[in-house]
């Protein structure tokens, strides 16, 4: 297949039509109609094979997770997701890996009404981008410069599931690689080079949890329309929650304190994450794509009847710069957990 012949195939149809669509795939640029009194919010994130995805990870995983990052990101500004367009390089088109990709890119589109307007194919290592466009009501966009001393700190649903999914899957490949079968929590093949290790075989269902949260993460949608009415400042958490959180204090001039033992964790992650590694996993793991926000104490549990998962407090901002991770009994903790950054 050449290059119209793959746009034609798999891009062309893939996502439902929308009226405010005046002019979709086939043309130079795309045409789209704004509401008046509306803005436009633009994002773009990349995925690169081997860096932000496993070499064996589901095409179906890849199409879902490409578009649910650029999800997540119009949910921290409080925008409804639009339309998006997709430039999409890969090293070969007729395995079946596009027709998966396209089918997990789809599932999420169309849950969320996102339409494929545009985009660039072309071939060469795996590599894709995608640029979403939501709407907002002009002067509606949540940005991180709002947070102010007294307020809470909260995030939705739990953090670090995604982290200990990709130790859970790097240990899994250790143990293939030397012919041995995930199985024992005896076995040595069960450590990581930092001496991670489980703190028990994972069930089935644990498994497919904890690689579903790494592998097709919720875009916290629909949370992100309840919350924009009372958050000061908001940010999707995608390298951790004291990184994210940091951009927030950076910007609002503010600090924060963040309680360790209060971040909400799942069940999964309650049984198996080791103790050593708790709070590495949850505060500057990668890839939870929760919200975290900041808000005046006394709204929250209006939001949370507005919300269809647990947003949980974990910390304060205060007037003094900087970010403290407290503990239970008040020691504060060592922050070399700044969160995952390119080239550093
Ligand atoms: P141009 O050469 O003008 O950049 P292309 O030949 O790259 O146009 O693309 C032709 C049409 O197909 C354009 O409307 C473009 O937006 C669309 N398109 C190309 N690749 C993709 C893709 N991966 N997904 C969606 N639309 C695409
Ligand atoms: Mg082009």
């Amino acid at each position: 297949l050449d290059e119209f012949e793959v746009i034609r195939k798999y891009f062309a149809e893939l996502t439902p039509r929308r009226r405010d669509v005046s002019l979709g795939i086939g043309d130079d640029g795309a045409v789209v109609q704004v509401l008046p009194g509306h803005e436009l919010v633009m994002t773009s994130d990349t995925l690169v094979e081997r860096h932000h995805f496993f070499d064996d990870a589901a095409p179906y995983d890849i199409g879902w997770k490409s578009l649910a990052v650029g999800l997540s990101d119009l949910a921290a500004m409080a925008a409804v997701p639009q339309w998006c367009l997709l430039a999409l390089t890969v090293p070969s088109t007729d395995n079946g890996w596009l027709k998966e990709f396209c089918r997990g890119f789809r599932e999420l589109a169309g849950q969320h009404g996102v339409s494929l307007i545009g985009g660039d194919t072309s071939h060469g290592p795996a590599s894709i981008t995608i640029t979403a466009f939501g709407t907002v009501q002009a002067g509606q966009a949540v940005r991180r410069t709002g947070a102010k001393a007294g307020d809470i700190v909260c995030v939705t649903g739990t953090l670090g599931d995604a982290a200990l999914g990709l130790r859970m899957v790097q240990l899994k490949q250790n143990a293939q690689k030397d012919r041995k079968l995930f199985r024992r929590k005896s076995d040595p093949s069960h450590h990581l080079e930092d001496g991670f290790a489980l703190n028990d075989v994972p069930t089935p269902e644990e498994f497919d949890f904890l690689r579903g949260r790494l592998d097709r993460p919720t875009p916290r949608i629909h949370s992100s329309q309840a919350l924009r009415d009372y958050a000061h400042a908001m940010v999707d958490v995608s390298d951790g929650v004291v990184g994210d959180l940091q951009h927030i204090l950076d910007a609002s001039r503010v600090g924060a304190e963040v309680w360790a033992d209060r971040l909400p964790a799942s069940p999964a992650f309650k049984r198996l994450a080791p103790s050593a590694f708790t709070i590495q996993l949850q505060a500057a793991g990668g890839d939870d794509y929760e919200l975290c926000v900041c808000l005046p104490a006394e709204s929250v549990n209006e939001v949370r009847r507005k919300l269809n998962v647990p947003l949980t407090i974990i910390g304060r901002i205060v007037e003094q710069p900087g970010l403290r991770l407290v503990t239970g009994d008040g020691k504060t903790l060592p922050l070399k957990l700044t969160g995952f950054r390119h080239f550093r």
